[in-house]
């Protein structure tokens, strides 16, 4: 592997960890520019990029590329113009040029679009499918049937991708139409610096020239007001010129706080579609559309170890596999489920885990409705066997506890009898019906 394939590899991970603004800010122009015994060298374009590297991001950066590379000993940095640059397409472009990019920061200047985003790419399931069906009416007829057109749901579960494949898909299908995908956040500082340079006339006419307007987590707006109000009046052209507006935003228009009434009344004036979280087969579903985007496969019992322990962000188990990816180019073998383990640990965070035995009894009890006493007593009642069986199955397959363990928990029992239970409901799930049902719930709830 090259040392711009390791580099990009640590950016990815960095990238999960650092806000978009961050992330631009100290690693533009960054690059390995050796690698040799050992010892990596960085290249950064400025000396407080690297005196900030150096104070904040030492430990983060050299433990990733351990884990990359576990021979690799130390990290020092070194000022040089160059390196990875922002690309930004220009319209007489003809080839692209020469230097690193990083997907992250291939933006159309006129759009602001990143075209890695797009509809070929988003997996829907039954956690997105009311957004990305008003998204596909949206791209159709944009400006006519959902206006605005308000998303919302939590960090990492695909709003900025769906925003952005509109935006792509609009100017794929009309290429006469301008769009203009905004960061809220930046909306505000462009907003706060033209009044400060009394440009605000500028900016507002700037805004209202668009046919589609995509802004980017709206809750930024929460408190500004100055902003609401030129936000207001950009919305009030646009909207009576048929305009189509996208808004995303991390909460419901009614939960953003300090948000004017007018505003909040027009953000529910057109429709409102959430983003949930992905289920476990769909977070499979993603693992493989991803893997196979990136020409890998790993085997099932990988996929499903990361599906069930990263269950919040898409955008963790992309990083999970990205890592994984690097890892077999690195080594030009596939890991196997123990090295797998020891790359994700920095990801697979305890509270992903599963956090006690206690949770898990806890859970089973409360879900079968009876006290944790009974669960963990001898009692051959049909209606503690059950979930007496599945909490110890639960034990052994989330926590990897020893049958020994698991036999004094419940009722010192020997721990054949937990080897029984743990067989026994391996067979019943692959016999598949409601048990299957039955652990997926209590599983979500053990993990949430
Ligand atoms: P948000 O804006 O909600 O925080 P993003 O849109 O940035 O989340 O998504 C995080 C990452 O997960 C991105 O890399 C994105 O491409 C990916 N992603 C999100 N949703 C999907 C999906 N439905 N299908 C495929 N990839 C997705
Ligand atoms: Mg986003």
């Amino acid at each position: 592997m090259e040392k711009e394939e390791i580099w990009q590899s640590v950016l990815a991970q960095i990238q999960l960890m650092t806000s978009p603004a961050n992330f631009a800010t100290w690693f533009q122009n960054t690059k390995i520019s050796s690698l040799e015994n050992g010892r990596v060298v960085i290249s950064v374009p400025n000396s407080f990029v690297k005196e900030w590297l150096q104070q904040k991001y030492n430990k983060t950066i050299l433990k990733i590329l351990r884990g990359l590379m576990p021979e690799v000993k130390e990290l020092s940095y070194q000022i040089e113009k160059g390196g990875l640059k922002v690309v930004e397409k220009k319209d007489e472009e003809v080839s692209p040029p020469a230097q690193l990019t990083f997907q992250e920061l291939e933006i159309d200047k006129k759009t602001n679009l990143n075209p890695k985003y797009n509809f070929s790419n988003f997996v829907v399931g039954s956690f997105n499918e009311l957004a990305y069906a008003a998204a596909m009416a949206v791209v159709k007829n944009p400006g006519q049937v959902y206006n605005p057109f308000f998303v919302y749901g939590g960090v990492g579960l695909g709003k900025t991708h769906l925003l952005q494949a509109i935006g792509n898909e609009i100017v794929k299908n009309f290429p006469k139409k301008r769009v203009r995908y905004v960061p809220c956040e930046k909306f505000v500082s462009d907003v706060i610096l033209s009044i400060k340079n009394h440009q605000i006339e500028n900016l507002k006419s700037f805004y209202q020239n668009f046919d589609v307007l995509l802004i980017d987590d709206i809750q930024f707006l929460s408190g500004k007001e100055k902003t609401q109000e030129e936000f207001f009046y950009i919305f009030n052209t646009l909207y009576e010129k048929n305009r189509q507006i996208v808004i995303s935003s991390d909460r419901p228009p009614k939960a953003i706080p300090a948000l004017t009434e007018r505003l909040r009344s027009r953000f529910e004036g057109g429709i409102i579609t959430d983003i949930s979280l992905p289920d476990f087969e769909t977070r499979l579903a993603i693992l493989r559309a991803k893997a196979e985007e990136k020409g890998v496969s790993f085997s099932d019992e990988i996929l499903n170890y990361i599906a069930t322990n990263i269950r919040k962000n898409i955008r963790e188990l992309e990083g999970a596999l990205n890592i994984l990816v690097t890892y077999q180019k690195l080594n030009k073998k596939v890991p196997d489920f123990q090295t797998v383990k020891q790359l994700l640990k920095n990801l697979i965070s305890p509270q992903n885990k599963v956090s006690s035995v206690k949770k898990i009894i806890k859970t089973v009890a409360e879900f079968y409705e009876i006290s944790e006493k009974e669960l963990l007593s001898n009692s051959r009642r049909k209606e503690y066997v059950k979930p007496r069986q599945i909490a110890m199955y639960l034990l052994r397959e989330e926590l990897k506890c020893s049958f020994p363990f698991i036999g004094r928990k419940f009722g010192g029992k020997d721990h054949t009898t937990a080897i029984h239970a743990y067989n026994k409901i391996n067979e019943d799930l692959k016999r598949g019906g409601d048990l299957v049902e039955e652990i997926k719930e209590i599983k979500e709830r053990i993990f949430s």
